[in-house]
């Protein structure tokens, strides 16, 4: 040990790395940062493919309004965001990243590599690359259609107790169509294609008309799904609530298959939990869990996105109001098929 340690900054890009720690845990996580890039972007289609799990390779390729030359450099900077500007916008934020900080954490963690171009014209790209604690600053031109692709190669190769913590590539594959099947319910009105080495897994063409979201729900979750539940679409006191809930003869031995969305983020929240357990509780068996496809639309102002750097979690003003929405409103759609007798469970 040295005798006086003295207090200095840190390198930024190992900053970075550590900062890396509360975002990046896997392939998965790397595929939510990118694809929310890409849909705060306006892309009207998202390109993803993967090499062995996402491990080797994890490539996002959308449509969007692309970033200016000038601003490549920056958009691999911690802290770096187009975004919000001040403490108001962050209080009302409707795009699903403000923080600045996913490409940079990504990025000191992998080699990665942006292109993008912000014009129609396909020759007018630029292109930055990023490895690891290195940067090169420099930006050299690239053809790319308008949008952008992010390329994330060797996830971890410089950080190795992270990435012994990676798993088989079957199971990583796992949590990223798991990510990808969230992402796909946020955006109906997006084109999705999920590729794994070089063969489509998914591919979902865009529409929000009813028929077209049913036949996504239906793709991802199991006709059988759409065929057990229930359509609802409620609204009071400034809360929207609309989506599928199954019925409890559709419920399963695992709470694997509930979707949770607020404002288009997917969220894990357990006010809302308790709120849609308790609406279930008397038709369901002790042990059993509803499958659920849920939208809760409010003002972005009295819902705070900013309690955790994955934004899984919010914090609702009137948490309260929003509880009791839910329940009453599961409760009473619910109770049309309410039987006398918990019916059994078949799944
Ligand atoms: P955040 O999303 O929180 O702003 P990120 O590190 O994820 O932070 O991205 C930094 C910035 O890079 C974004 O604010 C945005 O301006 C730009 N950017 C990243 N990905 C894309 C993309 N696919 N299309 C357009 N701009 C992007
Ligand atoms: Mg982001």
């Amino acid at each position: 040990m040295t005798e006086s340690r003295r207090i200095h900054i840190l390198d930024p890009r190992l900053a970075n790395q550590i900062a890396a720690g509360e975002v990046v845990e896997r392939p998965a996580s790397v595929l939510k940062e990118l694809a929310e890039n890409a849909i705060d972007a306006g892309s009207q289609r998202i390109e993803i493919d993967l090499e062995a799990g996402g491990a080797r390779l994890i490539r996002v390729r959308d449509d969007g309004r692309g970033i200016a030359e000038d601003d490549l450099p920056l958009a691999l900077s911690r802290h770096a965001t187009s975004k919000i500007a001040s403490l108001d916008d962050l209080e009302g934020v409707d795009s699903l990243g403000f923080r600045g900080e996913a490409l940079a954490s990504i990025s000191s963690v992998s080699r990665l590599e942006l292109v993008s171009n912000t014009q129609d014209e396909p020759s007018a790209g630029w292109r930055v690359v990023a490895e690891g604690r290195q940067m090169e600053p420099r930006v050299s031109p690239a053809p790319h259609p308008r949008g952008s692709s992010v390329v994330v190669r060797d996830l971890f190769f410089n950080t190795p107790a992270r990435r012994k913590f990676l798993r088989t590539e079957k199971t990583e594959f796992g949590h990223v169509e798991e990510t990808f099947r969230r992402l796909v319910l946020s955006r109906y009105d997006i084109a999705w294609v999920l590729r794994h080495n070089q063969k489509v897994v998914h591919q979902l063409r865009a529409g929000d008309e009813p028929a077209a979201m049913e036949r996504r729900v239906g793709a991802l979750l199991g006709r059988k799904f759409l065929e057990n539940a229930l359509h609802v679409d409620i609204e009071a006191t400034g809360l929207r609530l609309w989506g599928w809930v199954g019925l409890p003869t559709h419920s399963r031995a695992q709470a694997d298959q509930q979707y949770f969305f607020v404002n288009g983020r997917v969220v894990r929240d357990r006010l809302v939990a308790h709120a849609v357990r308790q609406a279930y509780r008397d038709v369901l068996f002790h042990g059993r869990h509803p499958v659920f496809v849920l939208y809760l639309e409010l003002d972005p102002h009295v819902v705070d996105v900013n309690v955790h750097p994955t934004k899984h979690e919010v914090r609702f003003r009137d948490g309260r109001l929003v509880h009791d929405f839910l329940f009453s409103s599961l409760h009473r759609a619910l109770a049309d098929v309410r039987p006398n007798e918990p019916t059994s469970p078949d799944a």
